[in-house]
């Protein structure tokens, strides 16, 4: 085969001769064929169909501008109580700046894993900054919260240990205690009891054990019983370990996070936190000991075996961590909108996790309606009349507890709260919810 390049791509000049006969064309220019149904992958499209008639299919929308309080998806506007972006991080000027700062003076790629060649200075500067900023030894920045996650407690854990988890526990934590082969234990929802349960089950056992919760529940906004549980980790001599995606940038001194919310500093092993949500950027960051973080450099799968992060997204975060010192009315506003939205849903008579005590204690608000099709139908319905807020059933949460999910931001404004109140309010009439 040969190549030639005129004015266009590259071509080949001939077709390659692949095995059984079969040929293929290589680098063509030409439009390539689109993939029609292959047998091979009919159960997948079996599976959609099912969705379907559950009503839980769905399509992505997407985002026409930028992630803000009020903005277009699929070409619609509305307010946007949908997004993570807690404190209007993902667009603030400043750390646009940084990210294109960092860019002109690094370019765009770290080129290899953080343990061959792609650890950059400015890497390690973030690093160091959170360390400071929670106060702690050390601390290594994943890909994201995600792999933070995974490949902490993968790594950390082997066969013959245990996973004390909390039932609502995040997904990546779930793949990560899978992935270490430990046994896993699950205790009812921020049931210190249930957990301490399981704790004198195994306690005489010889594996080591890892009590681990979310700081913040993604799915009702209650906080986890990050103190109580550190007691009992200390009684029985357990690893303490916090995911804190939703509590970073959002509880705490200056968004500390969970550990300063309950002046817990020093019981908790191992704090997590992600860069995705309130930091306005990607990643996720493993906080503790030095030997800890040392550990996960040679042994957290995530870190050894995928590209670090691009200079301009750590260039972003150290500018965040800046703002969480210098700007922390954010943080007031965010809590500020937070308990006027809440207040106001409840006034209207819906049910936000609880009649007359809510669970809910962050921005995270759910409205909850139970019926999986019915959430879907006034997701959509919410959507069409401008307010973006997702719905999310079961299995995401457990059947009959279906729910539109809201999340306030620092960035909305009284007048799109009120306004988001009165269409949610309207909504809800019309199909009968309220
Ligand atoms: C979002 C989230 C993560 C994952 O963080 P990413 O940075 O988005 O990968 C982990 N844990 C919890 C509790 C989360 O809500």
């Amino acid at each position: 085969m040969r190549f030639t390049r005129n004015n266009g791509p590259l071509r080949a000049t001939s077709t390659l001769p692949v095995r059984q006969g079969f040929s293929i064309l290589l680098m063509s220019s030409a439009p390539a064929p689109t993939t029609a149904f292959r047998p091979q992958l009919a159960h997948l499209t079996a599976q959609l169909d099912e969705f379907r008639a559950r009503g839980t299919h769905f399509r992505l929308r997407v985002l026409d501008d930028e992630q803000a309080a009020v903005c277009h998806y699929d070409g619609r506007q509305v307010i946007n109580l949908a997004s993570n972006n807690y404190l209007g991080l993902c667009n603030h000027p400043k750390l646009r700046e940084a990210a294109i700062a960092a860019t002109r003076k690094y370019g765009v790629g770290s080129g290899a894993v953080r343990t061959i060649a792609g650890t950059m200075r400015i890497h390690m500067e973030l690093e160091e900054k959170i360390a400071a900023f929670k106060n702690v030894e050390a601390c290594v920045v994943f890909q994201s919260g995600f792999a933070a996650n995974a490949g902490t407690v993968s790594s950390i854990l082997g066969k013959d240990d245990f996973i004390l988890s909390d039932e609502l526990n995040h997904a990546s934590i779930i793949d990560g205690a899978r992935l270490s082969r430990a046994k896993i234990k699950v205790f009812r929802h921020k049931d210190v009891a249930h957990a301490e349960e399981l704790l004198l089950e195994v306690q005489h056992e010889p594996g080591r054990k890892l009590l681990i919760t979310d700081g913040v529940f993604s799915m009702d906004g209650d906080i986890g019983p990050v103190a109580a549980l550190a007691v009992l980790a200390e009684e029985y001599g357990a690893i303490m370990m916090v995911d804190d995606a939703h509590a970073s940038g959002v509880l705490g001194r200056n968004g500390r996070g969970s550990i300063d919310h309950f002046q817990v500093h020093g019981k908790v092993d191992i704090q997590v936190g992600t860069l995705s949500k309130a930091i306005g950027a990607l990643g996720g960051y493993v906080c503790g000991s030095r030997d800890l973080i040392d550990f996960l450099y040679h042994r957290a799968r995530p870190f050894l075996f995928s590209t670090s992060h691009p200079p301009s997204v750590a260039a972003t975060c150290i500018a965040a961590f800046d703002l969480l010192e210098s700007e922390p009315e954010r943080i007031d506003r965010l809590w500020a909108n937070t308990i006027y939205f809440k207040q106001q849903l409840a006034n209207a008579g819906f049910d936000i996790g609880g009649r007359t005590t809510p669970k809910s204690e962050t921005p995270i608000t759910p409205i909850i309606l139970g019926d999986g099709r019915a959430t879907m139908d006034f997701s959509r319905a919410l959507f069409e009349a401008g307010v973006m807020a997702t719905s999310i059933a079961f299995p995401t949460v457990p059947e009959g507890k279906a729910r539109i999910r809201t999340i306030m931001t620092s960035e909305h404004t009284r007048a799109q709260i009120d306004q988001a109140l009165e269409t949610i309010t309207a909504v809800a009439k019309k199909s009968g919810i309220l």
